[in-house]
């Protein structure tokens, strides 16, 4: 798929003072500590990545393998990708808009969330750079798809998450024979740990220092959209943040899609959403400031988006200022009535992150940084039958009647002649 052996991808650049870094297991510039970024030739993938060469290409996020930072062909998450962009009419009504969109990553394959992009480009690369041990420091989704992946390549894999994380997360890592290592303390810690092993083991972390490669995977969800959408720019794209990275990706991604021609360049607006409960990045938003203030005790149902100390925080802030965008953050309550709203309405049974972007959406429409009547794109990042007991005992019991007609009849059919339109 990567025609005629070119690589565009060319080199890691700091964020802050654009010096280049060679393309390896790097994700900090040495002078000022900005985070590296890939960069790449975009004169010559204007001319490769075109909507007709697309045509032919598999519907996996490899179709903009151009734009990835892997110099071969993809070896690890071939398959990724390209999930549902759901036309949401019957949540669009009941929330008061004219037109929104699903992005539906809770089926994302093979782990059913957003996470196994960022995967398959950091494995993919950590194969190129001849990693034979791989890692992560998660709040549970990327361990689930580090393990998978990893194990489908044959690579070895350790993944380090908070102790206290739901069961569905940890079992849908351990199942794939990974080494699941639960850490007493929160996300940070792990997170800190796992850097001072990066050092000492040399294992590629995926989140650390393979960051910037698996960072770019989440531009692959901006690209969807906008080719799902019939190469159109959605006018709000709303985005629940746990390091901010997929936010400020997704705004890559529009950009780039523009510069390369793939798509007409028309405002755009993107928008945050956290949970109350660890909402760092939301609260300096709403204080008018970048400087951020960690979250040493995250105390939230939404634990894949518990993360104190954001990595890519203040460039969120920075991006939803910058197009015009506002961030809100909502309640454990209101994140279970976001979850029952979106699968009431849609059929889509969504981990607690996407009950906080469903939520958080409601929140901004209603208070007006939302107009009714332009278009709105939201993201919705994992699978509800991760974290079942989060919504455990909130939806109500089944009926437990014997297999007799009769019983039926008094407990169930006397409530249908009382609905008149549902009997027979
Ligand atoms: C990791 C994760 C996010 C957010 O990721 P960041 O890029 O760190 O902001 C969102 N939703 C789900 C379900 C996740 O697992
Ligand atoms: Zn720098």
């Amino acid at each position: 798929m990567k025609p005629n052996g070119k690589t565009y991808f060319k080199n890691l650049k700091c964020r802050e003072c654009n010096r280049l870094y060679p393309k390896e297991a790097l994700h900090v510039c040495e002078f000022d500590f900005g985070p590296l970024e890939a960069a790449y030739d975009y004169e010559a993938i204007r001319k490769d990545l075109t909507h007709s060469a697309l045509e032919s290409r598999p519907y996996s996020m490899w179709r903009y393998r151009e734009l990835l930072p892997i110099d071969g062909e993809p070896t690890v998450g071939t398959q990724v990708g390209f999930t549902p962009l759901v036309r949401a009419d019957r949540l669009a009504e009941r929330l008061g808009v004219r037109e929104l969109w699903v992005k539906n990553d809770s089926v994302n394959y093979p782990t059913l969330s957003f996470k196994d992009r960022v995967v398959s480009v950091a494995l993919s690369r950590a194969r190129e750079l001849g990693f034979e041990v791989v890692a992560c420091a998660s709040t549970g989704n990327l361990a689930n798809s580090v393990a998978a992946n990893a194990a489908a390549a044959g690579l070895t894999s350790y993944v380090l998450i908070p102790c206290d994380l739901e069961q569905g997360k940890v079992l849908a890592s351990l199942v794939y024979g990974t080494q699941v290592i639960g850490i007493k303390g929160a996300y940070d810690l792990v997170n800190r740990l796992c850097s001072e092993i990066a050092g000492k083991y040399g294992w590629g972390f995926v989140n650390v220092n393979l960051r910037p490669y698996y960072a770019e995977g989440s531009k692959t969800l901006g690209f969807e959209i906008l080719e799902q959408l019939g190469w159109r720019i959605p006018q709000h794209t709303v985005v629940c943040m746990a390091s901010g990275s997929l936010l400020t990706k997704i705004h890559k991604a529009y950009k780039e899609a523009s510069l390369i021609g793939l798509v007409k360049e028309t405002p755009f607006v993107i928008h945050g959403a956290q949970a109350t409960g660890c909402a760092p990045i939301s609260s300096a938003f709403k204080r008018g400031t970048d400087i951020i203030k960690p979250v040493s005790q995250p105390n939230t149902i939404a634990k894949s988006l518990a993360i104190g100390t954001p990595a890519d925080g203040y460039y969120a802030i920075h991006t939803m200022r910058n197009t015009g965008g506002s961030c809100e953050d909502c309640s454990d309550d209101e994140i279970i009535e976001g979850i029952q709203l979106l699968a009431e309405c849609e059929g889509i049974f969504s981990e607690t992150a996407g009950g906080v972007t469903v939520a958080c959406t409601k929140k901004l429409i209603e208070n007006g940084s939302i107009p009714r009547d332009e278009s709105i794109a939201i993201c919705i990042t994992g699978n509800g039958l991760k974290t079942q007991e989060a919504i455990l005992g909130k939806c109500g019991e089944p009926r437990i009647i014997s297999p007799s007609l009769r019983e039926f009849d008094d407990r169930i059919g006397r409530e249908l002649q009382r609905t008149p339109h549902l009997s027979t």
